[in-house]
């Protein structure tokens, strides 16, 4: 199946300036944001519908190669006004992260306008932001088939009940170990999932960064194991990249099945290993599907152990 006839996937997110304190170095200015990474990600298997709000300050040249990977940007509103911004600062061993700064900007007084042609979209990605902007945007899309939330801490802790709120509306929620912790007051991770799960959705994904990510639902618990690389440069939008993937490659296999969720997590993970491997969305926005089926088949070779034969 190509891109052009797989199910389109609806993402909302930030689009924004990222000022990044890597062990390598500081890059300010980076191009960044939750839609930026999980539209690159997903367009490697589906064409997508992407909404945001942008301050005049943003690239055009970043929109025009969005589009050139079918995505589609009539969603994405220019506001008078600064760009959504984010500081960070990344431990030695780029496992720990710290925020130093958030700018909302033009998001602060963003209202999501859906264009006419994105309310009947069948996959839906609501990458972090705002849970009360995440909801305005599932409020006007009919009926779709799949709903997927990421969110972060400083959402977590500054808008729990709207975020209760979206719990209950969504199918799928990807956060992160720490963030699996905090959201449930809960240390151990199988204990925080099963917290989770109460709340609302139906199944939860777990990233555990370079260990790979859990999924939890009604067929049990599946692991997809992250894959050891020896170049890891900047770990921003993975966990953004991974949940592109995710919704990336069920829209494009258009089965929504258990089996298929365990697959994508494999492709999800394959996804965010590329993110990893360079500053910013630079890998992440030229990733192909060859690179893709490249990655899935070493992760898959990480656990053959010939079981089939014991
Ligand atoms: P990740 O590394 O996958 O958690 O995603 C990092 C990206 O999320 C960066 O490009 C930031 O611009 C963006 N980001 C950071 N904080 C927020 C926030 N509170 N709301 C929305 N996007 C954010």
């Amino acid at each position: 199946m190509t891109a052009q006839k797989a199910n389109p996937i609806l993402v909302v997110g930030s689009m924004a300036f990222d000022d990044l304190e890597l062990p390598s170095g500081t890059t300010n200015d980076v191009v960044g944001g939750s839609a930026t990474y999980s539209s690159f990600a997903a367009s490697t298997f589906a064409p997508v519908r992407v909404v945001a709000v942008v301050g005049d300050d943003f690239p055009e040249a970043t929109l025009e190669s969005m589009r050139a990977r079918s995505i589609d940007t009539e969603g994405v509103e220019r506001a008078p006004g600064r760009t959504f911004r984010w500081a960070g600062r990344y431990d030695a061993d780029l496992a720990g992260r710290t925020t130093l700064d958030t700018q909302l900007n033009v998001f602060a007084t963003f209202t999501p306008k859906l264009p006419p042609a994105y309310r009947e979209t069948p996959i839906v990605l609501l990458g972090n932001i705002h849970p009360a902007l995440q909801l305005d945007v599932l409020e006007q899309v009919r009926a779709p088939k799949l709903v997927v939330a990421d969110t972060m801490n400083f959402w977590i802790q500054g808008e729990p009940k709207s975020l209760a709120a979206l719990l209950k509306r969504i199918d799928t929620l990807v956060i992160n170990d720490e963030e699996a912790r905090e959201l449930s007051g809960t240390h151990n991770i199988s204990r925080a999932a099963r917290e989770v799960l109460r709340r609302g959705p139906r199944r939860l994904i777990i990233k555990r960064g370079e260990h790979g990510a859990l999924l939890f639902d009604d067929h049990g618990i599946f692991a997809a194991p992250g894959f050891p690389l020896e170049n890891v440069v900047d770990p921003t939008g993975a966990g953004d990249s991974f949940a592109g993937g995710f919704v990336g490659y069920l829209a494009g296999q258009g089965q929504l099945s258990p089996l298929a969720m365990r697959r994508a997590m494999v492709h999800a993970t394959a996804t965010a290993s590329y993110c990893v491997e360079a500053v910013g969305a630079a890998r992440v926005a030229r990733l192909s599907r060859a690179d893709i089926l490249e990655r899935v088949a070493s992760i898959r070779a990480l656990y053959d152990y010939g079981a089939s034969s014991m």
